[in-house]
């Protein structure tokens, strides 16, 4: 057991995009006064030894024993002081926001992942019947719980509650509309662990999604005009964008997944939510939807400045009911333009994108998809702890 090993089974899950996306899931080494978790925003990718902040174990089991204030952001503010204060002599970096989790599990290692695969079942609308029927009652459910304080507080009352019965403690726990922690003494008992969710979760799944570029079967045109199209949109939404975000980027991509979902409003209602705080803050807490009355306007000849103008009011009203502008923009048979001030995030925001529908894809196989509920996407739209991820990683 050391950090090295840490370092592998980071970089391991890090660098596979069925596991981790951007500065997503987090992983921890503990000896026995020690802990050493990611730093936030860190991408496990490419985590080094620098990359994990180390805390000393007891007193970060000690923040859910000490009373803090109602209020949610002086109660994240105070949390986040009490964390950044356990931290050994030296440490500069801020440790994950999930630190607390990884210290209630008395296992050596904890890899904690948001796998589209597994969201497939967590965002679904039968995700409890779903992990009960195929993972028996070795694993904890956990409903969904709002990140930071309350999460550790809710996860650390049900492994008592757990513990109290005489089982032996979890080493899975499924987070509803977030993803799952693995814990276990040794990095080979993690990927067998793995190996074996993945597995069972897969043998449920109906369809797969298909990501291939594609001769859109609604235009029937060629992948190229498409993206002749797509260069006359992105210009026009760049010109109305313009309006609300200083200096905006925005990158296409299109695939035959985006165009199933993007072929009418009602295919698009899968997609028209929040799965998890990942996608919200990446991606937005939901895509803005442009019919192709936007298209056919262009194709007739319509002066740039009605199109932008058009343009700039869908984007305008999206933000008067999510008080920010979308970060991704679908329109009807054309594809998925992301939207941001830099062309990394919006990069990003396409990333997430993909994944939402892979999340969206699976969940059909249990029931269909079942997003965030209003207030739980406020709740992450306001958080500084999430504002400060994206920032890191962007
Ligand atoms: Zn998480």
């Amino acid at each position: 057991m050391s950090i090295k090993e840490l370092i592998e089974v980071s970089q391991r899950y890090g660098s596979d995009p069925e596991c981790v996306l951007a500065g997503g899931g987090n992983t921890s080494w503990k000896t026995k006064d020690t802990l050493f978790v990611k730093a936030s925003g860190t991408a496990l990718a490419t985590i080094q030894e620098t990359g994990f902040v180390e805390l000393d174990l007891e007193t970060v089991r000690a923040i859910l024993r000490q009373d803090f204030p109602a209020d949610s952001a002086a109660r994240e503010a105070q949390v986040l002081s009490a964390l950044m204060a356990a931290r050994k002599k030296g440490q500069t970096m801020r440790p994950s926001v999930e630190t607390i989790l990884h210290a209630l599990f008395p296992y050596a290692y904890v890899v904690h992942l948001h796998p589209a695969l597994v969201n497939g079942v967590l965002c679904s609308v039968d995700a409890e019947k779903t992990i009960g029927e195929l993972f028996g009652d070795q694993v904890l459910y956990v409903p969904y719980t709002t990140p930071g304080y309350v999460l550790s507080k809710t996860l650390s009352d049900s492994f008592e509650t757990w513990t109290a019965h005489g089982k032996s403690f979890p080493s899975i726990v499924f987070l509803q509309n977030h993803g799952i922690f693995v814990a276990a003494d040794s990095v080979q008992e993690i990927d067998k662990i793995y190996s074996m969710v993945f597995d069972r979760i897969r043998s449920r799944i109906g369809r797969t999604p298909d990501f291939s570029a594609t001769e859109s079967p609604v235009l029937e045109q060629s992948v190229n005009a498409l993206f002749d199209k797509a260069a006359e949109l992105k210009d026009a939404l760049v010109k109305a964008a313009c309006r609300y975000v200083e200096s905006p980027c925005i990158e296409f991509e299109t695939n035959k997944e985006i165009l199933k979902h993007a072929a009418s409003a009602s295919d698009f209602a899968t997609l028209n939510g929040a799965f998890s705080p990942d996608h919200i803050v990446y991606a937005g807490a939901r895509p803005l939807y442009i019919p192709h009355t936007i298209l056919d306007a262009i194709q007739e000849g319509a002066k740039a400045d009605t199109v932008q103008a058009a343009l700039a009011k869908q984007i305008g009203s999206f933000i008067e009911q999510e008080g920010t502008y979308p970060h991704v923009i679908v329109v009807q048979d054309v594809g998925a333009f992301g939207l941001a001030k830099n062309t990394k995030a919006a990069q990003l925001a396409l990333m997430l994108f993909n994944d939402a529908i892979k999340v969206s894809v699976y969940s059909m196989s249990f029931g269909g998809p079942h997003f965030m509920a209003a207030a739980d996407v406020d709740f992450i739209k306001k958080w500084e702890v999430e504002q400060y991820r994206s920032t890191v990683s962007a």
